[in-house]
């Protein structure tokens, strides 16, 4: 198989695009098509200041790769989960990347520790709120994204999640019809009030496949493992179904996200509303930290402050 655009042998067939491509065109294929999610979505221009959520999975790091080879001013957040064994590999992983690619390019990693504060790990702390330990970690990582973010003026904060992640998480609220994540799911989010960050998913063009080809043609390091706890299995499920669609009929799993990204931007322009509107509801600051809420102490601090009276 010869790549299509140059005459080296290809190392990739890309069906959904009718393309086969060898390592470097890939590389710039991969580049080009984050180039154009940023563009497309107006996620972040040349002089802003971006935070790349990166958890040492192949995602994360090579988006962080890609934004610096890009010539973005990124820096990284790792979460350190206190999930032992997993937790001490992953960061050895991001560690290592920052020491050799990042800070050359002059960009700085920045750590939370969930044991510095809380005193154990997620797991522990799922355990003490009787809540599975995917959902408090949800909740612990999206709260730290969005502080660290928010505290040290990042003007976006960018995460690893990619078209396959993307795709399985629509199907999902649309299996269970949760209408309001629908309304929240996209690769762009505003900040919408005081304390929130502006989040994007520049990976939405690229596949999981596209994805690992980029990390082992680039040679980038990551922890293959996935979490020990069994994270969102029914997401496993979705991924498998769309995947068998994909292999029937190439291109489904873009024609399903984008095609749903048209139908709300459509829907949006005739409502003459934007995302940032959708958000800005009943949003107020929580009584204990300050972060934007619906409720009047944000889920975080309900989860800390239920861990700090459970019986141990
Ligand atoms: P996941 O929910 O594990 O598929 O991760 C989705 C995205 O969240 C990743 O691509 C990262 O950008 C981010 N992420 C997940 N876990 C961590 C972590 N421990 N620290 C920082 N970012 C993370
Ligand atoms: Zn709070």
């Amino acid at each position: 198989m010869r790549c299509k655009k140059c005459p080296q042998r290809a190392v990739l067939g890309l069906p959904r695009h009718n393309l086969s491509l060898c390592g470097p065109c890939l590389t710039d294929f991969v580049r080009s098509q984050v180039q154009r999610a940023i563009a497309k979505e107006r996620m972040f221009g040349p002089d802003q200041r971006i935070l790349v959520a990166v958890s040492g999975g192949k995602d994360s790091l090579t988006l962080w790769e890609i934004l610096l080879k890009l010539g973005y001013k990124a820096d990284a957040l790792y979460v350190d989960l206190g999930i032992s064994g997993y937790s001490e590999r992953s960061k050895d992983k991001v560690e290592r990347f920052a020491r050799e690619v990042a800070e050359p390019c002059g960009a700085r990693l920045r750590t939370h520790h969930v044991e510095e504060e809380f005193g154990s790990g997620v797991k522990e702390l799922s355990m003490l709120i009787k809540r599975p330990t995917c959902a408090a970690c949800g909740t612990v990582k999206r709260y730290q994204f969005n502080r660290v973010a928010w505290e040290n003026q990042y003007d976006v904060m960018a995460t690893g999640h990619n078209l396959d992640d993307e795709a399985a998480r629509l199907l999902g609220n649309m299996l269970q019809w949760q209408e309001e994540y629908l309304q929240k799911q996209s690769p762009n989010l505003p900040a919408s009030v005081e304390g929130f960050a502006k989040k994007v998913k520049p990976l939405y063009r690229l596949t999981e496949r596209e994805m690992a080809a980029y990390a082992v043609i680039n040679r980038i390091d990551y922890v293959v493992e996935e979490c020990p706890m069994a994270k969102g299995a029914k997401m496993l499920v979705y991924k498998d179904v769309l995947n068998r669609l994909e292999a029937e009929s190439p291109g489904t799993k873009q024609r399903f996200y984008w095609g749903f990204l048209e139908k709300q931007e459509k829907a949006a322009v005739n409502n003459h509303h934007t995302m940032s509107d959708i958000d800005q509801g009943a949003l107020q600051p929580c009584t204990t930290c300050g972060q934007p809420t619906t409720a009047s102490t944000c889920s975080y601090c309900r989860l800390m402050a239920k861990a700090k009276t459970a019986p141990a």
